[in-house]
């Protein structure tokens, strides 16, 4: 089974992926945490490589301050991703641990990110599991439980080559077996697999409830800036956010955004007094400032339609 796998991912797998053509450990932890919650195509094309321009190398970006690191993290989400990044960056310096127990120790570092570090940075004999390989196993075993999902993804691992391995079952989850459509006849590992007869039976994804959630904002305007708040919140700590109002009766416009557990339903009205406890960012310059991604939304929103109220 191994030969035939990683002979249908040198044809087929997505080799071009920029962390695939590098052994570099921190570039590799780097592609692994901004793939968390993020499409491959927004890290490939835009984040990776300007985050990588800025700070090529961990020691780089262990003498980084926040307030860049979260500026150039800014649309991305989920800042604590790259608070935790930062963090990792100054306690290590140099370079990342090679046990995925000492790196389980670093701050946002799990068992899915210190195995895949393991995997793919130094070739380790390690099983990872991400969603589109547990989907894999689980219909492979015809297994209803996904707690032996690690367990079974390390006893068919391939030791001589883990790397190829990990990335092949990676890819065959997100090009053959797919949640919706599974091509078994198209997989390179069918005759060995106990699920093809039903394989959606195998391998469901739960779909977690998001709540609705109702924000307003303010935006106030003022020669070319804008008034933000710097949040004190754990979600966006130390980012620039709209002000929130307590009401809306006359908005100009609305927008949805969805992160974590909600839904965002989100208003925009003209103030025309500058909020309290806010800083005045100049509008050309806000890619230099850690501004959250809902913000960016809502401020993108209410220029292109006072604009075109012009
Ligand atoms: S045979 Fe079908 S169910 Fe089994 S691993 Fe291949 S695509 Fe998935």
């Amino acid at each position: 089974m191994h030969k035939v796998l990683l002979e249908w991912f040198e044809k087929h797998g997505r080799h071009e992926l920029p962390w695939r053509q590098t052994q570099d450990v921190y570039k590799i932890y780097l592609s692994e945490i901004m793939l968390q919650q993020t499409q491959v195509s927004r890290v490939e094309g835009e984040y990776y490589p300007k985050f990588l321009k800025r700070f090529p190398t961990l020691k780089a970006l262990a003498q980084a301050s926040e307030n860049e690191v979260l500026a150039l993290w800014s649309g991305l989400g989920y800042y604590s991703r790259a608070r935790n990044l930062l963090q990792c960056a100054k306690i290590c310096k140099d370079t990342l641990p090679k046990e995925p127990k000492e790196l389980m120790k670093l701050p946002g570092i799990g068992t899915y990110t210190a195995n895949a570090i393991c995997a793919f940075a130094y070739n380790q004999p390690v099983a990872v599991v991400d969603t589109n390989i547990k989907r894999v196993i689980m219909r492979f075993f015809a297994l209803q439980d996904e707690k032996e999902v690690q367990q079974k993804a390390q006893m068919i691992l391939n030791t001589n080559e883990p790397k190829k391995h990990n990335l092949a079952l990676m890819d065959l989850g997100s090009l053959l077996c797919t949640p919706k459509n599974p091509l078994c006849d198209q997989c390179p590992i069918q005759q060995w697999c106990a699920g093809k007869e039903s394989p959606h039976s195998f391998g469901k994804t739960k779909k977690t409830k998001r709540e609705e959630k109702v924000i307003h904002f303010g935006i106030f305007l003022q020669s070319g800036h804008i008034a933000m708040e710097r949040s004190n919140k754990n979600l966006y700590k130390n980012m620039f956010i709209l002000p929130a109002i307590e009401s809306a009766p006359k908005p100009f416009a609305t927008f949805k955004h969805s992160y974590t557990k909600y839904n965002i339903q989100a208003t925009l009205t003209l103030l025309n007094k500058r909020p309290p406890n806010t800083h005045l960012i100049p509008l050309q310059a806000l890619s230099a400032y850690p501004v959250a991604s809902i913000a960016l939304k809502g401020i993108k929103k209410a220029i292109k339609h006072l604009q075109e109220d012009l």
